[in-house]
């Protein structure tokens, strides 16, 4: 299917490796050319070569922490008029809430609220003054079936989901959609660490801790990052112009509700 989106502009944050790096690739397979961005120089380097030489777009890196005004200011230097903006960046740790401090949920929410919001606060303006505009916010599974184990996570994007939803409506007429992304448990390196921690604890071998995860999982396997980029770009393309605002699951039907 031709998504309509062949020459456009896309941010894509946190994507030398996996989810953001799936959005970036199922982006340029689209024909849209990328910023891409990570902090490790060496690393963001190699992604966007491999990205250049598969899909013949053009690739710009920006290596910044995208949580911090240095890394938001980075990104608006090197490109002032996205036409897709994904936002994401690493998830905070997890851990008993009564045992984080005052900094740590200040930290949660600058790096998986705050920084998205300065991103699109940076962008959606002009996106709507150009008539057309995307915007993916990768959150998590989380945000719909919170625990208390990832309660930073959970508070700091429940935080960000408010918040997009109340400034949809005034970008809707303009061509501009800003939907969420929910992961869970896709095959990438953050979810391999998180399940070697629970594994440690248990005295389980990796696998066996992946199967414990998985047993509760209807599609019993993880998520493949290929299948949430290719969701990514769907809601990019001008086939999804008219939906927006919504927080779209993709958990392989481990979420229990209707809604
Ligand atoms: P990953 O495999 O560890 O990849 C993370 C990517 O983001 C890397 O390219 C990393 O590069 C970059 N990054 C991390 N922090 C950054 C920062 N502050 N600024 C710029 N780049 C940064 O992680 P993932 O599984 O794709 O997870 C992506 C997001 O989805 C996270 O917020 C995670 O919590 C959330 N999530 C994932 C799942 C899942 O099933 N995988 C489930 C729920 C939520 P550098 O380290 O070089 O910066």
């Amino acid at each position: 299917m031709d998504l309509g989106i062949s020459g456009r502009t896309a941010i894509v944050c946190a994507s030398s490796k996996g989810l953001g790096r799936a959005c970036a690739e199922a982006l340029a397979e689209a024909g849209v050319n990328l910023v891409i961005n990570a902090r490790s120089p060496e690393a963001l380097e190699s992604a966007a070569d491999e990205i250049r030489n598969a899909y013949k777009v053009t690739v710009e890196t920006v290596a910044a922490d995208v949580t911090t005004v240095e890394g938001c200011e980075a990104l608006q230097e090197r490109c002032s008029a996205p036409d897709i903006l994904v936002n994401n960046a690493g998830g905070p740790p997890a851990g008993d809430w009564r045992k984080f401090e005052r900094e740590d949920w200040h930290k949660a929410v600058d790096s998986n609220m705050i920084g998205a919001i300065f991103l699109m606060r940076a962008y959606l303006d002009g996106m709507a003054e150009r008539g057309f505009g995307r915007v993916v916010n990768i959150t998590s599974g989380m945000v719909k079936a919170p625990r208390d184990v990832l309660s930073l996570s959970v508070a700091a994007r429940l935080g960000l989901t408010g918040f997009v939803r109340g400034i949809v409506p005034a970008y809707a007429a303009k061509g501009v959609t800003i939907n969420n992304l929910l992961p869970e448990l896709f095959d990438t390196d953050r979810l391999r660490n998180n399940i070697g921690v629970l594994a440690k604890r248990d005295s389980l071998s990796l696998q066996e801790a992946i199967d414990v995860q998985l047993a509760d999982c209807p599609a019993a396997r993880m998520g493949r990052p290929d299948e949430f980029g290719g969701t990514c770009a769907f809601l990019c393309s001008v086939q999804a112009g008219y939906m927006t605002g919504q927080s779209i699951l993709l958990d392989g039907g481990r979420y229990p509700g209707v809604f």
